[in-house]
């Protein structure tokens, strides 16, 4: 017998595109192939037209203006190009310091952030990683903290795609503008699902990417700013100036038409998604934490994405528990994804211990999730749950009321 798909609630990974964005791509593989390079014929104008209408779409989704749109391979790529684009470009050493110039991040991030960072600092740059409080969230405050007179470059994520949590994004640009400090933010999992206006946001530089918002994966998108500041970067590639230089090489017109086809369908369904997702989200949370003791949601209750929550589930064991809920395509605290053991560094920066870290659920649902689906997910969670508890003496010690944290363990 073959088994049912699993319920996908990973939408925080990916999310399937929509057939609305492959109908609009079909036609430039096959008849409308050109490159938009090609100024002599009709092939080319076409895919450059194309191409024009695309960063037109992204433009629009994100208040600026089409000149500010780079086309990219993914969010990795325009982080990277930020990045280090922005620190090669702008670097200062101070008088008396060996630094090229100092960085603000902060623990949250993607890899996609942290380790341009890191690569930047064995470059000879310095860096601040910031902790946020326990409820995840970066404030301006935090970012002033770290600020330094030798301070070129702030990168904060917009949304935290692990546990949803929404960063103070337009007063952490203000005090960048006030400080003539470069502001970038990786906003995969903002930008398409929540509004963006550049201008109003205070952002220099914004990364997006298209498999993110039912797009298709290989393609992305840089905002950089040309007023007020005009930002520079140096570019990380060389070849045949596509891109205003940014990101040279010939453009995946497909992808782009993609791209641009789900920003298009983003901004015009935006407030309809965010509200039954919402809804559902809300739902979904409601059930898990009545239905179970010892279960809590991690991050800030109500600065959150509409679409993602990440539950802790007390006395189990994260490995089992994902053997479990095998129904349900989800992620977990515990990096079974990577190579490592160790459990989630976003859930340990909120001061999650590494047994709760380890025994979460990120569930982040889209565009298709129903009501059944997540109510199903539910009853396996709690079913899963309840059964595993059954094999805990801890869970049983602490049902009748012993506060383990008090409990003298055998060493041994
Ligand atoms: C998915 C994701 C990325 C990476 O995006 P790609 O387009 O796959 O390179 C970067 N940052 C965040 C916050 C993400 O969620």
């Amino acid at each position: 017998m073959a088994s049912k798909a699993p319920i996908y609630l990973d939408h925080a990974a990916t999310t399937p595109c929509d057939p609305r964005v492959v109908e609009a791509m079909l036609p430039y593989f096959t008849q409308k192939f050109g490159n938009p390079g090609s100024r002599n014929h009709r092939y080319g104008w076409e895919s450059e037209e194309a191409v024009d209408t695309a960063r037109a779409q992204v433009a629009a989704l994100l208040g600026a203006d089409e000149k500010e749109i780079i086309f990219t391979s993914g969010a990795t790529e325009s982080n990277n190009i930020a990045i280090k684009g922005g620190a090669y470009m702008y670097e200062k050493a101070p008088a008396g310091s060996a630094s090229r110039g100092h960085i603000v991040t902060t623990i949250l991030e993607h890899k996609a952030v942290l380790d341009p960072v890191k690569r930047l600092m064995k470059e000879g740059f310095d860096a601040t990683f910031i902790e946020p409080g326990p409820d995840g969230i970066i404030t301006a405050d935090l970012v002033k903290a770290a600020l330094r007179p030798d301070t070129i470059l702030v990168s904060v994520m917009w949304a935290n795609n692990e546990i949803g949590t929404i960063n103070e994004i337009p007063a952490i640009g203000a005090l960048c503008h006030e400080k003539d400090i470069l502001f970038h933010t990786d906003a995969t999992q903002w930008a398409g699902k929540m509004p963006v206006n550049v201008e109003k946001d205070n952002v220099d530089l914004l990364s997006m990417s298209g498999h993110k918002i039912y797009g298709p994966k290989g393609v992305g998108a840089l905002f950089v700013r040309r007023r007020r500041p005009r930002v520079r970067l140096q570019a990380l590639v060389d070849g045949g100036g596509q891109e205003r230089g940014f990101r040279p090489g010939t453009l995946n017109v497909t992808g782009i038409v993609g791209l641009g086809k789900a920003a298009q369908i983003a901004k015009d369904e935006m407030d309809k998604d965010a509200t039954r997702l919402l809804a559902l989200r809300k739902h979904l949370e409601q059930t898990l934490v009545t239905r179970l003791d010892s279960c809590a949601i991690n991050g800030h209750l109500e600065k959150r994405l509409p679409h993602i929550t990440n539950v802790s589930f007390g006395f189990v064991e994260g490995e089992s528990l994902m053997m479990a809920v095998s129904e349900i395509a989800c992620s977990s605290g515990s990096a079974c994804t990577s190579a490592s053991l160790e459990p989630s560094y976003v859930l340990k920066g909120l001061g999650v211990g590494d047994e709760l870290a380890h025994s979460s659920l990120r569930l982040s649902l889209g565009r298709w999730t129903t009501k059944e689906q997540v109510d199903h997910a539910a009853e396996r969670i709690i079913a899963s749950v309840t059964k595993l508890r059954t094999l805990s003496p801890l869970y049983d010690m602490h049902k009748e009321g012993i506060d383990l944290s008090k409990v003298e363990w055998a060493k041994h």
